[in-house]
């Protein structure tokens, strides 16, 4: 099946043959409820119209053929001919898939950001570039291992600039914190500074006094 892009899906339009209301682009539920395999699509266009004969009509037929609560929607698989009743236990079976263009729009954008830093991983040392570091240790939908190796660079990179938006990330994996964790100490060692243990501040591992707080230091 070649892919088409959900951007073209939105375009589409398909109608009901039993309502002739527009059809609504859904994410396919993970499973085919006929036979256990999956779609083999992402996405499908089902029709939500509550008015919908089929929809209307199904709860008796349903009741009377299976003897439980349920009715159908029509849907139909993008790029075939292939078209399904499918049953649904309730009205609102599918209005949590309904796809959400802003949204495909935001994580399509955000995919490209991300490919765009992992693309500059090879060269962000040698040109002093920390940003795309950053950019993924700090975005937690980022992979693991790309994030792993973007800590790896960091400690290469060894710039003190890194510590205080690292120190404000709140890091979901403990592992990853781990070695971000010991990715600052050290850098910070490399450099000769320590964190003030009152504001914070980078200072000179030798100062007996912080130049930001003015606090004695141990
Ligand atoms: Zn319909
Ligand atoms: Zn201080």
């Amino acid at each position: 099946m070649k892919s088409v892009s959900v951007f073209d899906l939105l375009e589409e339009v398909h109608t009901c043959p039993h309502c002739k209301v527009r059809l609504t682009l859904c994410h396919a539920p993970p499973i085919h409820v006929g036979d256990g395999l999956g779609w083999g699509s992402e996405y499908l266009f089902i029709c939500l119209n509550d008015e919908c004969n089929l929809f209307a009509s199904g709860w008796e037929h349903i009741e009377n053929q299976y003897g439980h609560v349920g009715s159908y929607r029509y849907m139909k698989l993008p790029d075939s001919d292939e078209s399904y009743n499918m049953m649904v236990a309730g009205k609102d079976a599918f209005t949590g898939s309904i796809v959400d263009p802003e949204q495909i729009k935001a994580s399509n954008k955000r995919y490209r950001k991300e490919q765009e830093a992992i693309a500059r991983l090879d060269t962000c040392v040698a040109e002093k570039n920390m940003e795309p570091l950053l950019y993924l240790l700090l975005n937690d939908h980022v992979a693991l291992d790309v994030r792993k190796r973007a800590v790896g660079l960091l400690t290469e990179l060894n710039d003190p600039a890194c510590v205080e938006p690292l120190r404000n990330h709140d890091f979901k994996d403990t592992h990853l914190e781990q070695s971000v964790n010991m990715a600052i100490s050290g850098i910070l060692g490399a450099n000769f500074i320590k964190e003030c243990p009152f504001c914070a501040e980078l200072v000179k591992v030798r100062a007996k006094i912080c130049k930001h707080c003015q606090k004695e230091l141990g």
